[in-house]
This record gives C-alpha cells, structure tokens and sequence, in this order.
C-alpha cells in the first residue's frame, strides 16, 4: 500500500491517502492536547502507544462482531483504515462520574451509575465541542435518527464489551468517547480512535488514573500509565 498525500493533521493523529481511494493512512503522533488544545505536550512514545492500544482493541470490536473502520495495524505508529465521512458528533459514555459530567451538573464524582449514560457533543473545536441533544442533530442534519439509535446501539454493545475486557485486566471503563462514520457505501462504522487518550481508566485496586488525566491533572508519568495499559492488554493474549 503506497503512501499518498496527508490529507488532514488533526491534534493526535495525521490522516494520509493510499492508492486505494477507499482507504486511509493514520500515522499516530505523540502531541497531547487537552482543554480544547488550550494544553499541550510532547511525549516521545505516546503516538506509538495509542497506535498499538487503539489497534488491539479494534480488533478485539472486530472479532465480535461490531462493524469498525479498522484494516490493519502497518507498523509501531502506523494503521489503515477504511475512510468515512465522520459523522460531527461525538458519543461519550459513562460508568463512572467524573470529569465535565460533575462539573456541569454538580454531581458527586465518582458515583457508580446504576446503567451506563451516553450523552451526544458536537464535533466543533471552534465552539468547544457542546453538549448537544438528539433532537439537535436530527433537525441540524448532523445525523438522522436511524443513525442515532444504530449508534446508541453499538456504542452500548461496545461499552459492555470494553468494560468485560478491562474487568479482567483489573482496570476499570470510567468513561471513554467514541466517533462513527460512513464509508462509500453508506455503512456506519465505529471510526477514529480508542485510546488512554480517549478513555479514562481506574486501575481497580488502587484507583489509580491511567489514561489522559495524568495530563490533564498534572499528575505526572502519563507515558507510564500508557504503558501500564499496552502491558496489561498484552498479558491477556489476544
Ligand atoms: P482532531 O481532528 O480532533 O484534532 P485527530 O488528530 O485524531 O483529531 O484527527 C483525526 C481526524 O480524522 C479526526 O477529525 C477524526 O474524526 C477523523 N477520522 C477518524 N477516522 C476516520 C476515518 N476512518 N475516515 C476519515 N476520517 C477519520
Ligand atoms: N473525550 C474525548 N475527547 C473529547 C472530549 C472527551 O476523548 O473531545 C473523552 C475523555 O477522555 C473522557 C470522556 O470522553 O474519557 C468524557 O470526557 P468529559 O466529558 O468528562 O470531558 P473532559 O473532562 O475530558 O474535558
């Protein structure tokens, strides 16, 4: 697969052509962004790490069934997918409160919520991704309600299957965000990325953070939490 033009250089990752029209080159950087990029680091190691996360878990979605955007993982930083138009939505979902959820609503942190809660922001740096109901993105066209519940659907599939899958590496699925897309076809896939950048994970005895709040708390060895979770990942073997 030959390399084509970068189309896109977003905050965490450079998205290339191929000489295949319907698929794309996604080279992981190791820039970290928070608070709508207004926070930002290097960190040598990281594009590596998500590029490996992000690809053993796709493949995990894969092999059960959910339909992703994921060919291929080409080499440490490197994957290929199958391009989407991304739909400007993104789905987070939550276990655990923590983060804007108790910020906006004064809610205590840390409540174990008695079923998981998905909530719909838009994708819009300009605007800082806002919080946004269904009903918005329907009657804006960001997505139509067929869609909507397609997608509430496999991201409530795959929030069961990523919590059962860190259970047993003693981590714990607080919250994480997911973005989906549809290829040339029309068919919605599960797109971007899973990652600790994406994901906020609880090491289940200690409660230690590790995922991106180590940066976005100062909390310092991100790189290390990181690597905490490919270490696990890979102990499960598969
Ligand atoms: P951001 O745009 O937020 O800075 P990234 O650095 O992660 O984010 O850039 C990757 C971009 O590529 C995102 O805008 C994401 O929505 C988009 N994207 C992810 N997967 C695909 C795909 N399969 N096809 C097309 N675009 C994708
Ligand atoms: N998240 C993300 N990208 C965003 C916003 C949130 O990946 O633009 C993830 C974040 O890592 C966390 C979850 O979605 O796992 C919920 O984040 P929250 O709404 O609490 O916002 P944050 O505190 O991250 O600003």
């Amino acid at each position: 697969m030959k390399t084509g033009s970068m189309l896109y250089e977003g905050k965490a990752k450079k998205m290339y052509a191929t000489d295949d029209p319907a698929v794309l080159l996604v080279d992981y950087k190791n820039s970290l962004t928070a608070f709508n990029a207004q926070k930002k680091a290097e960190m040598e190691g990281k594009g590596r790490l998500n590029n490996l996360i992000s690809s053993r878990l796709f493949e995990y979605l894969n092999k059960k069934g959910i339909p992703t955007h994921f060919i291929e993982r080409i080499d440490e930083t490197r994957q290929l997918v199958k391009k989407v138009e991304i739909i400007p939505v993104e789905v987070v979902t939550r276990n655990i409160t923590t983060g804007t959820l108790c910020r906006r609503l004064g809610v205590e942190e840390g409540m174990v919520l008695p079923h998981p809660l998905v909530e719909y922001y838009l994708k819009s740096d300009e605007l800082g991704d806002p919080l946004i109901l269904e009903d918005h993105a329907i009657l804006f066209n960001w997505s139509t309600k067929e869609e909507l519940e397609k997608i509430r659907e496999i991201t409530l599939r795959v929030n069961q299957l990523l919590k059962e899958y860190f259970e047993k590496l003693d981590v714990i699925l607080v919250d994480f965000k997911l973005e989906f897309g549809k290829d040339h076809e029309g068919n919605l896939l599960l797109s971007d990325e899973i990652s600790p950048d994406t994901c906020r994970f609880w090491d289940r005895s200690s409660g230690e953070k590790l995922d991106k709040d180590r940066f976005r708390k100062d909390l310092g060895n991100v790189l290390g939490a990181y690597q905490e979770i490919w270490s696990r990942i890979t102990s499960r073997g598969e």
